[in-house]
């Protein structure tokens, strides 16, 4: 069995991209691995700078195949989204974001939890139904991030899923801004709670004055619409410094720490608690 699976997996790597047949494939073998319990979630915190706590952590979707290993989202979560069967892990995503949301709080953790949203979804009624059902009965505390491409590429059907979402009670990050073709005036017409900036452009801050003048007019204009603004891929004590004198308001990366499994992120969470941090 375990010969035939990687037989399998192995044309998955070359021909992912030229057989539908085999993305179908692929799609099959996500869904028995979801059923199989090989599909989990880690967490990654937010940090806030103004007051050095943890009120917010972002779950990433993982995936350990018994034969393969580690397989990186990136590598199919587009082929999910191009099958259908992304419908069906965002589902089971936000019911598992929301059981942990329960079990952080329960721990005297209450953190909001931020789920990636594809944004194929946007345009899906009757994703987007189910969404709201399923946050009936719930104290909220879910975001969703959404990528501003998803934004550009359909603003009308996106716009509208982001004032349902938000009527529900849902928070909205438009996640990755700054990559491919951002523009500012995008932000106008976004209602959103959040905006993440990506890695692309928040490494380069310690060193260059320009991408500093792009950044903070981006905060300003944010902070202006309402939002707040956290940087993702933070990595040194350099660039967190240079955020936080733009005022940026919050911090992702591995500077605080890795996407970790529940277990270890309750840990982290209640050792941050203990250690004074200003
Ligand atoms: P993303 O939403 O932009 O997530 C951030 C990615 O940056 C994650 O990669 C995270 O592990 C990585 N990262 C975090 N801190 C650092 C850092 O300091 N340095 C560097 N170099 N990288 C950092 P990951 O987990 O491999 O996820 C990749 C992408 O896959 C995500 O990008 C997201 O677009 C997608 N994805 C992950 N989980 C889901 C999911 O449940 N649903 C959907 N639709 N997409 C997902
Ligand atoms: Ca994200
Ligand atoms: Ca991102
Ligand atoms: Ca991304």
């Amino acid at each position: 069995e375990a010969r035939r699976l990687n037989r399998r997996l192995v044309t998955f790597e070359a021909e992912t991209y030229v057989d539908p047949s085999l993305n179908l494939a692929l799609m099959t073998e996500m869904r028995r691995g979801l059923h199989a319990g090989e599909i989990s979630l880690h967490y990654q915190p937010k940090l806030t700078l103004t007051d050095s706590a943890v009120h917010s952590v972002e779950a990433l979707v993982r995936w350990r195949h018994p034969v393969r290993g580690p397989i990186a989202p990136d590598s199919f979560i587009g082929i999910a989204e191009e099958t259908g069967a992304i419908r069906e892990l965002t589902e089971w995503t936000l019911e598992r974001a929301l059981r942990d949301r329960a079990a952080l709080k329960a721990s005297g953790h209450d953190v909001v939890v931020s789920v990636n949203l594809s944004g194929r979804l946007l345009a899906d009624r009757g994703f987007c139904d189910n969404v709201q059902a399923m946050m009936a009965g719930h104290d909220h505390g879910i975001c969703l991030e959404i990528t501003e491409t998803a934004v550009i590429e359909n603003p009308t059907a996106a716009t509208a899923s982001i004032a349902a979402f938000r009527a529900a009670g849902l928070k909205v990050s438009i996640d990755d801004y700054g990559v491919g073709l951002s523009s500012l005036s995008y932000l106008k017409m976004l209602d959103a709670d959040e905006l993440k900036i990506d890695k692309s452009l928040v490494a380069a801050v310690a060193q260059s004055q320009r991408d500093r003048l792009i950044l903070k007019s981006t905060i300003d204009l944010a902070h202006s619409l309402g939002m707040s603004v956290v940087a993702e891929g933070v990595e040194t004590a350099d660039v967190q410094a240079a955020l936080a004198l733009l005022g940026c308001d919050a911090i992702q990366g591995y500077l605080i720490s890795r996407p970790v499994p529940l277990a270890d992120l309750t840990e982290f969470l209640t050792g941050w608690g203990e250690t004074p941090r200003l």
